[in-house]
């Protein structure tokens, strides 16, 4: 018998020379130059594939991104890789070009992108666990001579019985372990020629196998559903991003749950991806109530074992649908059909360090490549979401009625100037309180604060206890009594005196979520108020344990921050109070507003959602800013539209493209005579229509950490002059010699100028 011997190839030799090119997890943008392993083939060499190499004086893993015929570099200089990891390539095609997508675009490093899209443990470089199973079975027939020749070794005699009495393809290895023959057993065995062995694949069920789909029947849809769910189906097979653009309440998850059923139904995998899944467990038990098909969910509660056999679940496809959060957009799926990005507005969907990607853009990027549908679903889009839908770039479905019996809730503006407050709650607040209470409804308080109050003055002198590190308050909390930096983590115990005069006549000064439980306790005695905050729900089950008394349904009081405007569905709660409006209408940041609108949008949706109709009350000292108003109509679109005019006359994005250059260093020069050269760089590029600098100027919040914080903005109205000056300065960051004393970082697309 012949067998086609793969090519090999011995480096040193003249006659097949490949160079194996790899990205290794190092800030550094470039790929590396290796020879291959020593007796390796080329058909084990496929990209994809993670490789240990040596790296200045470490061992570090990398992965094979491709093979090369020609190096730049000197063959005796390159050094050879030392193992191949894998079999079979980690890194499958698709997210190899979506990790090269998202390197180039965010301006990173490919290796540390590539880092970020495996799991834990094979990052680390340990094996993917075995997909194969190895079955003994005789090697010939056991005669009684045979078994004469083994009356000495009885376990050897033993295990042979057992394989003799084994049909088919003899036994696996695990079953004969747990008989009790141990793996010596088996290879004196095979040494005498016995018995062989075979590596059969694991087969776990594809997802495929699974029917019926569902578990329970769909719901009927309305019109606006079954529009929608329409127009998704009749592109099922190409690109189609589409914003499903429903109001709260109006049944955009039965949309996404029917046109996940028809992905399953052509035999495709769904991504969903959700903003934090720990926050509403509800979400993923309403997927996982509706179908019979496996669906796995991927989130930061998971060991790295757990989020590991998720990743092959979905690699190997026995899951058919993975929810995820941000992370989860480098998930492998090989039969990738439809991506859904659920509230797309939200800000974890950006990741605020290292590298700073957008998974919702980077969804669109990967449905484009697996020509498949995109579902961007939020009733608050954000403005570049809502600009690429009315531009006609993304289809715009919409709902626009709540689904099932809900009525939208009644809205009311409350002027505080005009009432005497009792701890930051009005007298017509308390009123309401009491009147959905005592009909036997929950009441839903929304303090975006957490402690018990966010400063402490001194009302001697007027000095506000600051944190010695950062440019800001420090917190005081009360259940246990500390003061606490929010921006840097740092705890002091709280003084008795004030730091600068003295004086025992110190203050906690504002509302914080503790402040307000105090006082809902004290007013409502009869009521439980269930405080949901980063404190009270820190440990593990906690919040379940909330929501579980809440969706008992009998009347209470909810205080909490925007933890719970996410997503919730509380069918009891029939009054959403926002104790305070104003913080978000005049913020530094451009993207304040539309912050806070969505917020309040998001929060009043909270009230209401069954047949109870909903009222929802807004407290603000400026109850005539134009954006309040539109906000109490409960109209986002109209919202919207007039932040789009504001951003327009200012040409901030969705109309122009943004690039912020943080730099931080323990001198705040440095920074800035980085940044102040960096400028002279840029303004030699030349660009057609010039590019914007804006800068460098320190940081809205100057020092943190006991770090001096400064930046420059690049801003441009077309991506590709944005990219070509972006190239520049990171061509230059990276040969700065100051560069040294200053960490710099490049945030495409920021979503948080701070
Ligand atoms: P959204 O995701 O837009 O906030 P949901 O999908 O959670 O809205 O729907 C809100 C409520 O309306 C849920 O209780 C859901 O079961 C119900 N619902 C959705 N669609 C329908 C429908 N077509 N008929 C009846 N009830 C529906
Ligand atoms: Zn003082
Ligand atoms: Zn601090």
């Amino acid at each position: 018998m012949t067998t086609t011997e793969p090519e090999a190839i011995s480096p040193g030799t003249a006659t097949a020379r490949f160079f194996v090119q790899v990205a290794i997890p190092s800030p550094l943008r470039s790929l590396f130059h290796y020879l291959p392993p020593k007796e390796s083939c080329l058909s084990q060499l496929i990209p994809g594939v993670r490789v240990e190499v040596p790296f200045g004086r470490r061992k570090v893993v990398g992965v094979i991104v491709a093979i090369d015929r020609h190096c730049p570099v000197a063959e005796d200089k390159l050094k050879s890789v030392i193992t191949l990891l894998d079999d079979l390539p980690v890194i499958q095609q698709p997210i190899l070009a979506l990790c090269r997508w998202t390197a180039h675009y965010y301006h990173y490093s490919l290796g540390e992108t590539l880092s970020q899209a495996l799991p834990k443990a094979l990052r680390q470089g340990k094996a993917t666990p075995s997909q194969t199973t190895t079955f003994w079975q005789l090697a010939a027939p056991v005669t009684e001579s045979i078994k004469a020749s083994l009356k000495r070794s009885h376990r050897q005699l033993e295990a042979l019985c057992l394989l003799d009495n084994a049909e088919g393809e003899g036994l696996s290895e695990s079953h004969l372990l747990e008989s009790g023959i141990n793996k010596t057993i088996l290879r004196n065995l095979a040494d005498k020629q016995l018995i062989a062995c075979t590596e059969a694949i694991t087969t776990a069920r594809h997802f495929t196998q699974f029917t019926p789909i569902c578990r329970e029947p769909s719901l009927t849809l309305n019109h606006e559903q079954q529009f929608a769910l329409d127009n998704i189906l009749t592109h099922q097979n190409a690109f189609h991003p589409v914003l499903l653009d429903g109001i709260t309440g109006s049944g955009k998850t039965e949309v996404y749950l029917q046109a996940i059923e028809a992905c399953l139904k052509i035999k495709k995998q769904t991504l969903v991806l959700i903003p934090e899944i720990g926050l509403t467990p509800q979400t993923v038990n309403r997927f996982k109530k509706r179908f019979n098909t496996p669906v796995f969910s991927l989130h930061s509660g998971l060991s790295d074992g757990e989020r590991l056999e998720g990743w092959q679940q979905a690699a190997s496809k026995s899951a058919g649908i993975i929810i995820a959060t941000r992370s989860g957009i480098f998930t492998p799926l090989p039969s990738l059909g439809l991506i859904i990005v659920d509230e797309e507005h939200d800000a974890s969907y950006k990741q605020q360090d290292t590298l700073r990607y957008n998974a919702r853009d980077l969804a669109i990027y990967r449905a484009s490549q697996a020509k498949c549908p995109v579902i961007l679903g939020s009733a608050t889009p954000s403005l570049e979401t809502y600009y690429n839908a009315i531009s006609g770039r993304f289809g715009h479905l919409f709902l626009k009625k709540r689904a099932g019996q809900a009525a939208p809730p009644h809205m009311e503006l409350i002027d505080l100037r005009q009432h005497s407050l009792t701890d930051g709650l009005s007298r017509d607040l308390l009123a309401q309180i009491t009147v959905h209470l005592n009909k036997g409804n929950q009441v839903m308080v929304f303090l975006n604060r957490r402690g018990y109050a966010p400063s402490v003055i001194c009302h001697e002198c007027g000095t506000v206890i600051d944190c010695p590190h950062c440019d800001a308050h420090m917190t005081i909390h009360r259940q246990p009594p500390y003061m606490h930096c929010h921006h840097c983590d740092h705890k002091t115990a709280i003084p008795s005196h004030c730091p600068s005069c003295q004086s025992p006549n110190i203050q906690p000064a504002g509302q914080g979520t503790e402040r307000t439980e105090q006082a809902l306790t004290k007013l409502f005695p009869g009521y439980p108020v269930i405080r949901v905050d980063r404190d009270t729900t820190r440990k593990k089950h906690a919040l379940a344990e909330m929501l579980k008394t809440i969706n008992a349904g009998t009347p209470c009081i909810l205080l909490g921050t925007q933890m719970l405007a996410k997503g919730h569905h509380f069918p009891s709660v029939t009054l959403v109070a926002i104790l305070n409006a104003d913080s978000g209408l005049f913020s530094a940041d451009f993207r304040g507003l539309e912050r806070t609108g969505q917020l309040t949008v998001q929060v009043a949706g909270r009230a209401g959602r069954s047949n109870k109709p909903g009222h929802v009350i807004i407290q603000s000292y400026n109850p005539e800013h134009p954006a309040l108003q539109i906000l109490a109509n409960n109209n986002y679109t109209h919202f919207a539209e007039m932040l789009l005019k504001e951003r327009t006359k200012l040409s901030l994005p969705p109309l122009t493209y943004l690039a912020l250059i943080r730099t931080e260093a323990t001198h705040t020069n440095d920074c800035e005579r980085l940044l102040q050269q960096l400028r002279q760089v840029l303004e030699q590029v030349p660009t057609d229509p010039p590019i914007k600098l804006l800068g460098p100027i320190p940081a809205p919040m100057e020092k943190r950490q006991g770090r001096f914080r400064w930046q420059l903005m690049i801003q441009s109205s077309r991506r590709s002059m944005l990219h070509k000056v972006i190239n520049h300065a990171s061509y230059f960051l990276e040969q700065a010699k100051i560069s040294r004393t200053v960490r710099w970082s490049i945030d495409i697309d920021p979503q948080d100028m701070n």
